[in-house]
């Protein structure tokens, strides 16, 4: 939609700017004849109106092709991002024709409807400038058989109407335009709506946050539809704690992880930082104060350094090191080609999965913060960058709380506290 749908929106503006001004000039045109003789003007906007009216099925096949459009250039720009953020998985299972097969079906549909709306359109044109003809010949035939008017007057008002039918002509086809791009332009509304409904509200005066005792979640209960994932979940993090949330795959733990961050927030019970409610107000505040690293972690298509500064602009070299050393990652950080200059590749596809863990965690170690949560973050790494790791969080024990959410025995054994989460019934 961003790249597709806002363009046509852009077009459909032009349109509708056009038939403003379009209207304003045959306005002008229509003031001087109606000044010549108003009969003559009165009889020429019938017959253009006539003509809108006859025209009007077309206008209902417009609103359809530009539905269909717009439908059809989704699905194309949706199986092209499938078949892209898919092809290693296509070329395995040898489903590469299948992805070529859809995307012919989609081109084809979408030929057809571009083609059918452009034969509506020159239909809409090709009608309009033969009415036009006949309109004029009416015109010439009403001024000198039936009302006699003097020769000159009827030229100045042929004159007159053969500027003015093409400005009628322009104003129906540009309306027909805007009524196609019309659909393009609601998508994007709709899609304004969503998002903004699902934006997290700006806080009016955002308030700050200090983590030195404890976090608390007080009989939380969260579900992204209707079923709850979460039910009333108790659970307490004290400052400089290490603590596990372990549990089977799907019962929720990478949801506490959002709750606590205030990524998304309880339908019901609290989530309270030293007392503190997480709210709007506090949600952002809150988040400066903690790093997280997901299993597959994202990486900007940058070098190791920007990636790294990301998450602390001001820091020194010194200090980026020193992550990279908490992180196990110094070692194969000065190994690459240009060390910390290296660029990561899209997505950061140049290293391998253990190698992005290990440098996401030292960008979350680099923002030294109070929280610091690992969401099977280590899941790619061998037992002996495991255990450096798990060293480095050793200690920084009393100076950060450390939740650190796995299915290993091996991660968790060095936890003061062990939450564990049982699938849902
Ligand atoms: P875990 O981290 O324990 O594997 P998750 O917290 O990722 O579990 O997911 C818990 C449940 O919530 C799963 O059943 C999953 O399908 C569902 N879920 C997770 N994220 C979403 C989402 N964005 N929209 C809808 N359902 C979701």
């Amino acid at each position: 939609m961003l790249t597709g749908e806002t363009d046509r929106v852009g077009t459909a503006t032009f349109h509708l700017l056009r038939l403003l001004a379009t209207a304003i000039i045959a306005g002008v045109y229509l003031a001087l004849a109606v000044g010549l003789s108003p009969t003559m003007t009165g009889l020429a906007v019938l017959c253009a109106a006539g003509l809108g009216w006859l025209l009007r099925g077309r206008l209902r096949t417009s609103r359809e092709t530009g539905r269909e459009t717009a439908q059809a250039m989704r699905n194309l720009y949706g199986v092209m991002a499938d078949h892209l953020g898919g092809m290693r998985e296509a070329r395995i299972y040898g489903a590469e024709q299948h992805h070529v097969a859809d995307f012919e079906r989609l081109i084809r549909q979408n030929r057809q409807t571009v083609l059918r709306a452009v034969e509506n359109m020159a239909a809409v044109r090709h009608w309009f400038e033969l009415g036009a003809v006949v309109t004029l010949s009416a015109i010439l035939y009403v001024s000198i058989e039936v009302l006699a008017l003097p020769t000159a007057q009827v030229l100045l008002l042929i004159f007159l109407f053969a500027r003015l039918m093409p400005r009628f002509s322009e104003m129906i086809q540009s309306y027909h335009h805007f009524v196609h791009l019309m659909p393009a332009f609601l998508s994007v509304v709709e899609m304004e709506r969503r998002c903004r409904a699902a934006a997290e509200p700006t806080p009016h005066a955002p308030g700050n946050i200090e983590f030195r005792r404890e976090v608390r979640l007080e009989r939380v209960s969260f579900g992204y539809d209707t079923d709850p994932v979460i039910r009333e979940f108790d659970m307490r993090l004290r400052f400089g704690e290490i603590v596990a949330l372990v549990g089977p795959s799907g019962a929720g733990k990478s949801t506490v992880a959002d709750l606590i961050m205030g990524l998304v927030r309880p339908d019901e019970g609290r989530v309270l930082v030293d007392g503190v409610p997480l709210g709007p107000e506090t949600a952002r505040a809150w988040r400066a104060r903690i790093g997280y690293v997901g299993q597959d972690p994202f990486l900007f298509h940058d070098t190791v350094r920007a990636n790294l500064l990301f998450a602390r602009p001001s820091a020194t070299e010194a200090e980026l090191f020193r992550a990279l050393e908490l992180a196990a990652a110094r070692e194969f950080v000065s190994r690459l080609p240009h060390g910390l200059d290296t660029v990561v590749g899209e997505r950061g596809m140049a290293l391998s999965g253990g190698q992005r863990q290990r440098l996401a965690l030292a960008r979350a170690f680099l923002r030294d913060p109070s929280l610091l949560i690992l969401d099977e973050a280590t899941s790619f790494l061998d037992a002996e960058n495991e255990r450096r790791i798990l060293e480095s969080l050793e200690r920084l024990r009393g100076r950060m709380t450390v939740l650190i959410i796995s299915h290993r025995r091996s991660t968790i054994r060095g936890a003061d506290v062990v939450y564990e989460l049982c699938a849902a019934a």
